[in-house]
């Protein structure tokens, strides 16, 4: 990749950066700025944002025009995509699925009836997704999955259980791993369904994590009917859509943005933070600490660049998004312990507490980064991908 910016390139950022500083809520980042707080608020926040950016012409910079994205290089994704992430625009994890994961499998692999029908609709914030991929014996084995879906007529009539399912008490539509076959390899008796979660038969249990929210479920199916149109690829060739979706999941091309702001935000923490009687930022351990993650973070944006130029020479990503998940879930992971060992004990002070540093929001972010090695596969998963398909190694 070349690393120098041309200067359309510059007035793209620049385009994009007085856009989003006309356009985010007023006094956005600032103690003004009343966040939304409830799980109800976010979403109708979230659907607002998307409309606007939509409205905009900023909403799917890279996906077709006729299905009202952009039509924008991969480059200009990730200058996008730099900048809102520079001006911390929201980050919004309901509408994540359907944009990162739903849209691009849609596109690649779905009818075009679907694809008229569900992407603009997923553009423009109408419809939230959720992943009905994980079952309680199925996660990192994938191709276990056991919900059933059998056709009868022209509806597939599915019965089951999914587990894990982020948003599925705020989504519209979800994208379904389903077993058609009980016959022959795993992978070669599975089905992919676009499901309506208003459908009756439907049960969302939501699951308390860690953090105290509850942003994933528990999902059960009885007898839940969906419509043959719904198919997505082939009766028992679900397991070639299943593969497209989950290399959109773990190609995602900037997370070095936002743990670069954290990473400025933790020297400032430690330049804030008294620590054994100095200043944290005084400490040689932690100043060692904090200069390491400033070169992994460094480091991160040169992995993710070289991910952009695999995605531009083939136009698709591949296995090597694997090396970059690994390389930001556990980067994050550390520096979340880098803020908390800054603040001593009163890193376990939550949001609302008078004495919690900025919140409580390193606290919230040490239990939430605990997922980020789990959710998009795991980090023993990514090693054997890495293994077996970017070196070549034996099984
Ligand atoms: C916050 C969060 C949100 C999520 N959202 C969704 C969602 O929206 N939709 C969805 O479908 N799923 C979702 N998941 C589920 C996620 O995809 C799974 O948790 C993940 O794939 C791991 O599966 P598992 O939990 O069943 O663990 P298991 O697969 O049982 O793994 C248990 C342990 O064994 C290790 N392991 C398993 N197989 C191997 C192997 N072959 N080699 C080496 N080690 C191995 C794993 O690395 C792990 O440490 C979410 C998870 C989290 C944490």
């Amino acid at each position: 990749m070349d690393l120098k910016e041309t200067q359309d390139e510059e007035q793209f950022r620049r385009t994009v950066r007085g856009w989003l500083q006309g356009h985010l809520p007023a006094g956005w980042g600032t103690p003004a700025h009343r966040a939304p707080e409830t799980a109800a608020e976010q979403v109708a926040f979230a659907r607002w944002w998307q409309r606007t950016l939509h409205d905009g012409g900023w909403a799917g910079l890279t996906w077709p025009t006729e299905y009202g994205g952009r039509g924008a290089a991969i480059v200009e994704q990730l200058l996008y995509n730099e900048e809102y992430a520079r001006l911390r625009a929201p980050d919004i994890l309901s509408l994540k699925i359907g944009l990162n994961l739903v849209g691009p499998t849609v596109m690649a692999c779905g009818t075009a009836v679907q694809k008229t029908r569900f992407l603009p609709r997923i553009l423009s914030g109408q419809d939230i997704w959720c992943q009905g991929f994980s079952e309680p014996n199925a996660g990192s084995d994938l191709a276990a999955v056991k919900t059933r879906a059998e056709l009868r007529g022209d509806a597939f009539v599915v019965t089951g259980q999914k587990t894990w399912t982020s948003v599925a008490q705020h989504a519209d539509w979800c994208i379904l791993v389903t077993r058609t076959s009980f016959d022959g390899p795993k992978h070669k008796g599975l089905t992919f369904l676009l499901v309506d979660m208003k459908s009756p038969g439907i049960t969302i249990r939501p699951l308390r994590e860690i953090t105290g929210d509850a942003w994933f479920n528990e999902v059960f199916f009885d007898e839940v009917r969906v419509p043959r149109d719904n198919l997505v690829g082939e009766i028992n060739g679900g397991w070639a859509v299943v593969l497209t979706t989950l290399a959109h999941e773990r190609a995602g091309t900037t997370p070095h943005v936002r743990l670069h702001g954290e990473q400025r935000r933790l020297a400032d923490l430690a330049r804030a933070t008294a620590h054994n009687g100095r200043r944290a930022a005084d400490d040689p351990i932690l100043r060692q600490k904090i200069a390491q993650s400033a070169i992994e973070t460094a480091l991160l944006r040169y992995t993710a660049y070289r991910n952009v130029t695999m995605v531009q020479r083939t136009g698709q990503p591949g296995p090597e998004g694997s090396i970059l998940k690994i390389f930001w879930s556990e980067l994050e992971q550390r520096l979340k312990d880098t803020a908390i060992e800054i603040l001593g004990v009163y890193g376990m002070l939550p949001k609302g507490e008078a004495r919690a540093a900025d919140d409580g929001f390193w606290f919230y972010e040490l239990l939430w980064s605990r997922a980020a090695t789990i959710y998009a596969g795991t980090s023993e998963v990514q090693r054997n991908i890495i293994a077996q398909r970017v070196l070549g190694l034996p099984r």
